[in-house]
């Protein structure tokens, strides 16, 4: 495909992260069940264009949680192709999260703690040669917000 026809191409398909508008909003967050997850920022999927193409369509999965727009470009450019490495470190990211948020829904339902105790917690446990870390206050904010999120799914 030539560079003109490909900047003319009006059938690029269109994101279906952002449904094309080229930012992701917390209707998509919501939509694509990423809410702790991601937060609102322009589409790492399409790269603010709110257009795709076939090849990025098939390797890569629209909700992939690692693919956000704060990555190395180089990392989201290894991302678009298909590279088995960082498509592996994604998904160990994304499992990373879930047990983080798991380990803390069940302290604080079970032993009633706070974020800050939490916190300590997790970071006392924190294996040494863990792949990914948050730093103490992200950390703390990070559990506030699983908490609030949870206590609104009680009410
Ligand atoms: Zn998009």
């Amino acid at each position: 495909m030539s560079i003109f026809k490909h900047l003319f191409n009006k059938s690029e398909p269109q994101c279906p992260r952002c449904l094309g508008k080229g930012f992701v909003d917390w209707d998509d967050i919501r939509r694509l069940n990423k809410v702790l997850k991601w937060v609102p920022a322009p589409c790492a999927y399409c790269n603010g264009s709110g257009k795709t193409t076939k090849e990025m369509l098939a390797n890569v999965p629209v909700d992939m949680t690692y693919l956000t727009i704060d990555l190395p470009e180089s990392e989201i450019e290894k991302i678009k192709n298909g590279d088995i490495e960082t498509l592996e470190k994604g998904k160990q990211k994304e499992l990373f999260l879930e047990n983080l948020i798991k380990y803390v829904q069940d302290h604080y339902l079970n032993k009633n703690m706070t974020a800050e105790d939490i916190a300590e917690l997790y970071l006392r446990t924190e294996s040494e040669n863990a792949q990914f870390s948050i730093e103490r206050q992200n950390l703390i904010q990070y559990i506030r917000q699983i908490i609030e999120l949870k206590k609104s799914d009680l009410n």
